[in-house]
């Protein structure tokens, strides 16, 4: 069904994604002008505003938040805006808030950025309101739950009024260009997908390291912890991507339908393959830091670092181990994926002995991709030939100089506004998703694991290094 909107319906207008993500973004898109020019911008969110107010408080966000050298049309752009103010809990307030969107709203796209818990109250007053038509396509932030039950509880209240053809989940990772680059890396060269698969990989990482502490989202991050705030979306997708077989097309349902699979064939993880911390003071980038409990004023059992041992019980990954690792804190701001090849079977020299292959595809802050091969040292050699392992490196933004490299919302929005749901998630991948985590957390409860503490600037606790060590494998650092 082609779709093209000609309204969109910011809920959170004035909230922190907005301000930073959402509005820039829409203002990179109308500066190269790749949306419609018809496209009109309705912000809605609980301050009382007029638009001429609102567009004020997006210019101020702009001018934060967007290099100088992208405004250049940054007026054009605010004459798209307007506001409402609503009260999602007010049922009442979606009338006005309907009269100044218009109706019908068939070519209408929604994007909800606001907490999860005001989503079936806005879902609600869309509906009563002539605003959850046939066509209207509508978008969610994160977090879709805390767990199985809570994520379905939404995901019934969304499908009550929009069926899943029309419903944009966002995992603002499969927006960044380095994700996709993983689709063509592995489905556009033939080189690896012979290679890919138990017979020639060893092992899987995937580290989402972060400096940061708690910042300002103290609530929400001490009720979730690292695994429900990374490891239950981003990094599950970023295995999926690794993990599925290939799609038949680069169409929303044949990609989508893949990456279920591997979410679906996770083995639900046992007692000893994950290990769990709680940063405490030390030094980042050599400046000192207070730990969690500090910075939280209280004592928590939330985990503020994660390591698990995944396992893929398929034909194709049968043995392999997907070791994830995420944490605040930690001593670089890295998002990586290093897939480990075995040895070759037989080595004929004798000098040095080969080190097997690896490839390292890095996300942030780095986009590049590296694959480390065996090389002969210049020389003569009458030792036997030596060996070193030298870096094949490709730096993207080098790669592509000339070429914008947009920020994941960018692409996002743009495919929002277009109706294109392929990198969005089903709502089958986020249940599969929480049902593997739901186990992960059972057994924590089981077990009675509380986590270890960390040095802040740290790799994390030492059990974190040994759970890798007992498979014969080190992090990648
Ligand atoms: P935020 O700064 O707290 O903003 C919340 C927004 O919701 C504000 O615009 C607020 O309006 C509006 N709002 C609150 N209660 C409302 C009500 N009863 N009726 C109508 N509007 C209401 O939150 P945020 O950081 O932008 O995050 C928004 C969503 O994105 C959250 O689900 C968050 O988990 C998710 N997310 C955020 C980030 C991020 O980097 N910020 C990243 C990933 C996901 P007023 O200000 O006018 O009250």
């Amino acid at each position: 069904m082609s779709f093209r909107a000609d309204r969109l319906l910011l809920f959170g207008a004035t909230g922190d994604l907005a301000q930073r993500m959402l509005l820039p973004s829409l203002c990179a898109l109308h500066t190269d002008g790749l949306i419609d020019p018809e496209l009109r911008i309705i912000g809605a969110a609980r301050s009382d505003m007029s638009d001429g107010e609102y567009r004020n408080f997006a210019r101020a966000s702009l001018e934060k938040f967007m290099p100088a050298e992208r405004r250049g049309r940054m007026a054009d752009f605010l004459n798209r805006l307007s506001y409402q103010h609503v009260d999602v809990n007010d049922l009442a307030a979606f009338g006005p808030l309907a009269e100044k969107v218009g109706l019908p709203a068939e070519r209408l796209a929604i994007f909800l950025s606001t907490a999860p818990d005001l989503f079936r109250p806005t879902i609600k007053g869309l509906m009563q309101a002539g605003l959850a038509n046939n066509g209207t396509r509508i978008s969610l932030e994160k977090p879709l739950g805390h767990d199985l039950a809570s994520s379905r509880e939404i995901n019934d209240a969304v499908a009550a009024a929009f069926p899943e053809g029309c419903i944009f989940r966002i995992d603002h990772y499969l927006g960044k260009e380095t994700v996709q680059n993983l689709l063509a890396l592995r489905f556009a060269n033939l080189l690896f997908e012979p290679l890919w698969n138990a017979q020639y990989i060893d092992h899987v990482q995937i580290t989402v390291a972060e400096t940061v502490g708690l910042e300002s989202r103290v609530d929400f991050y001490d009720g979730a912890g690292a695994l429900r705030d990374m490891v239950q979306n981003h990094m599950l997708q970023l295995l999926a991507l690794v993990a599925m077989e290939p799609p038949s097309s680069f169409s929303a349902d044949a990609v989508r339908d893949e990456k279920v699979k591997v979410l679906r064939a996770l083995r639900r993880m046992e007692s000893g393959e994950s290990v769990t911390g709680q940063y405490r003071a030390g030094a980042v980038s050599g400046t000192i830091v207070p730990g969690y409990d500090e910075e939280l004023g209280r004592d928590s059992n939330t985990e503020t670092f994660v390591a698990l041992k995944a396992h893929v019980d398929n034909w194709r990954w049968k043995g392999v181990p997907f070791y994830l690792r995420t944490g605040k804190r930690l001593p670089q701001r890295v998002t990586e994926i290093v897939v480990q090849f075995r040895p070759v079977p037989h080595s004929i020299f004798n000098g040095t002995k080969a080190k097997p292959n690896r490839l390292v595809i890095g996300i942030q802050p780095e986009e590049n991709i590296t694959l480390s091969l065996m090389s002969k040292v210049p020389g003569l050699d009458r030792q036997g030939m030596s060996l070193r392992q030298v870096p094949l490196d490709i730096a993207m933004p080098d790669a592509f100089s000339g070429k914008v490299r947009r920020i994941a919302y960018e692409r996002l929005l743009l495919d929002l506004i277009e109706g294109d749901q392929t990198l969005f998630v089903r709502r089958d991948e986020v249940e599969a998703q929480w049902a593997w985590i739901d186990g992960i957390r059972e057994e924590w409860h089981k077990d009675g694991m509380a986590p270890k503490t960390y040095s802040a600037g740290s790799w994390g606790p030492s059990a974190a290094i040994a759970l890798a060590e007992r498979g014969g494998v080190s992090w990648h650092e």
